[in-house]
């Protein structure tokens, strides 16, 4: 669906404008992913690889080894899924390390970390138990520090971001029954006081993570709308909520899949109520400040994703070692071998991009909206992957629970239980779906921007006219340019292997520059809606991005002439399966089996096959 499509129904039009009036309209700095999908590899926003400087490396050293100490003493994962709670004595001692103020400024009570140590922190934290991790990442990467970091008062982050440090937990309310992925169906309102010195909260926030424990949380809450251009517009504010306030109730906790030691749950305002100088931003801006909130505090579920990933691979190498079937060690029969290959390329990849990623956020001078929408994307999804293939590879002892193989002698892994915490994570902070319709709008921007005054129906002749000419000018000198052909690698590579990558990355971008470009002629304003056709354009910038990092990557460390030498194996690997997919994917945007699969989806969702349903407990 598009904004200029004169058959979507009104409600939906509504969704999209707010989406679209929230969204950053500015490109303030580069974006490497961006240019990525228009053809060019601006290769001097990714390398030299950003290597953490010794400084910053041995705080974050010296922070992990003190959290490291204390997990494995105050923690056991498996504990925390059979009873529900993470204990007291480990909040506390994260409390008085600093855990909850990782990123907050020294000046506000904080540890001032970079968001390089702020994830590797997480990192660490989640290749032992999901519950902690999320705990200390729903706190500080969209909880009330993240938002009022960027966007607070001097007042407000005067009065409430010192007490992180001291350990007070905070939560986020975005979600509520009727609103998930479009926040436009919110209904939970704030009202003005007559004096108009306050708002009055009203409504439920569900799968609200930290809280039923949370001392302050952020709201987003629906306020008086206003008028743009003769139409009523509706206002999403947050606020800043204490939840000793009166009003406050929490109504239930959640119980999941996994993740049990998360606090999450329903909670209800009423008529709570909160002082005008606790809005974040301004009013009506709610909905921006969760979207640019986002776009940094997305990048710690990656960095959670490698850590994780990097556990599976440890019990894959141990166990495809040591368990002998069929007269061999297991990691010896080839279907084995293929899986191990992919989870090591893979997670390398996941290393790549965590970590490039991060070091984008700490250099605040890249637009990373893209960059952090695709590490998150990829990680949780080959993440996913891998704690599969992991279970898989211990076989039946994969889905044993850890205290039943630890009862009988056996080793202990708690592949089922990271199984089940893992999986949340493609659904949270954007679902996979939404995180494809994210990067396909802001990559299509440059496009829209251009063509958008030729497609709205509210712009005048002559102001189209002008467009048309700047489009026309633009395109003529932008199109052929994509047809040139590419010559070396660029600057991002110089070893032999990375050289043949980069020069692929390079042609690619080119081609799928001109595959957006036909693919917008041919669609025009119902581009994009096509979610068919954007969804594999999506995938193929992703794996471009990630083989640009991985060569990157690979390249940085070769440098260090240590052990890390024979990563050009892993980035090779990873390199040669993401070409593979690419391949694939540039071909099915012709040939595909789309139009059935909709074709028979739309029968099965009028009935039309309900006699499948059929010998079945309904
Ligand atoms: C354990 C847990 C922790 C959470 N923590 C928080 C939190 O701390 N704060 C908070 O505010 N929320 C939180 N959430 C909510 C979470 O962010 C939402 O679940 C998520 O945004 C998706 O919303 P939904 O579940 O209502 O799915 P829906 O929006 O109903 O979507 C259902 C399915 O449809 C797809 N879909 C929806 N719209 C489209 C579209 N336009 N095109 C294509 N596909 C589409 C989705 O991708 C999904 O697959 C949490 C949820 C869970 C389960």
């Amino acid at each position: 669906m598009s904004l200029f499509d004169k058959n979507i129904s009104e409600e939906k039009l509504r969704s999209l404008e707010l989406a679209e009036e929230s969204r950053e309209q500015e490109w303030k700095y580069p974006s490497f992913a961006l240019k990525l999908f228009h053809g060019v590899v601006d290769s001097r926003l990714i390398d030299p690889f950003p290597a953490q400087s010794a400084e910053d490396k041995k705080i974050g050293d010296d922070f992990l080894r003190k959290l490291e100490a204390l997990l494995r003493a105050e923690l056991d994962p498996d504990e925390v899924d059979r009873t529900g709670q993470i204990p007291k004595k480990l909040t506390d001692e994260l409390g008085k390390l600093g855990a909850f103020a990782i990123k907050i400024p020294k000046e506000y009570g904080g540890l001032g970390f970079s968001q390089v140590n702020y994830n590797r922190a997480i990192h660490l934290v989640a290749s032992y138990c999901g519950s902690t991790a999320v705990l200390l990442s729903a706190h500080q990467s969209i909880g009330v520090p993240q938002p009022l970091k960027l966007f607070g008062t001097e007042e407000q982050k005067k009065k409430y971001l010192p007490m992180f440090g001291q350990g007070v937990i905070s939560a986020f309310a975005l979600t509520e029954p009727e609103a998930g992925s479009d926040p436009r169906s919110m209904s939970t309102t704030a009202t003005p006081t007559e004096d108009g010195k306050h708002f009055l909260i009203n409504g439920e926030k569900l799968w609200c993570t930290n809280g039923l424990i949370a001392g302050v949380i952020v709201v987003m809450a629906v306020t008086p709308p206003k008028v743009v251009n003769g139409k009523e517009r509706k206002q999403i504010t947050a606020f800043i909520v204490e939840t000793n306030a009166p009003g406050f109730e929490i109504v239930h906790r959640c119980k999941f899949m996994g993740l049990q030691g998360i606090q999450n749950g329903l909670i209800r305002f009423n008529n709570l109520k909160v002082p005008k100088e606790n809005i974040i931003l301004g009013e009506g801006e709610g909905l921006k400040l969760a979207l640019m909130t986002l776009n940094t505090g997305r990048l710690t579920i990656p960095a959670a994703s490698t850590g994780i990933s990097k556990w599976c691979l440890k019990v894959a190498r141990e166990w495809s070692a040591q368990r002998v079937q069929w007269g061999a060690a297991i990691g010896e029969h080839e279907s084995i071998a293929l899986k191990l290959g992919y989870m090591a390329s893979h997670t390398f990849a996941m290393d790549a991009i965590s970590w490039l990623t991060a070091s984008m956020a700490d250099d605040k001078k890249k637009d990373i909206r893209i960059e952090a929408a695709i590490a998150k994307y990829f990680c949780t999804v080959h993440t996913w992957n891998i704690v599969d293939e992991t279970l898989q590879i211990r076989g039946g002892q994969g889905y044993e629970q850890a205290s039943s193989l630890k009862a009988r002698g056996m080793k202990d892994y708690p592949v089922e239980r990271v199984l089940r915490d893992v999986r949340i994570n493609l659904i949270i902070e954007g679902t996979t779906e939404i995180m494809h319709l994210f990067i396909a709008r802001e990559a299509l921007d440059p496009h829209l921007s251009r063509v958008k005054a030729l497609m709205d129906p509210r712009v005048s002749i002559g102001k189209k006219i002008k467009s048309l000419v700047n489009a026309g000018l633009h395109y003529l000198l932008w199109y052929p340019k994509m047809w040139m052909p590419v010559w070396g690698s660029g600057a991002f590579s110089s070893g032999p292997l990375q050289q043949g990558h980069a020069s692929y990355v390079r042609r690619a971008s080119r081609r799928l520059g001109r595959v957006v470009f036909h693919q917008m002629i041919k669609y025009q304003k119902k581009l994009e809606s096509k979610q068919s056709v954007l969804n594999r354009i999506v995938d193929i910038g992703s794996d471009l991005f990630v083989m640009a990092a991985v060569c990157s990557y690979a390249q940085h460390l070769q440098k260090g002439g240590s052990e890390k030498e024979n990563s050009v194996d892993l980035a090779d690997l990873f390199c040669r399966e993401a070409r593979k997919r690419i391949e694939k994917n540039f071909k099915s945007t012709n040939s595909n089996n789309d139009k059935k699969k909709i074709r028979v989806s739309k029968k099965l969702l009028a009935g039309e096959f309900a006699w499948l349903e059929s010998d079945i407990i309904k």
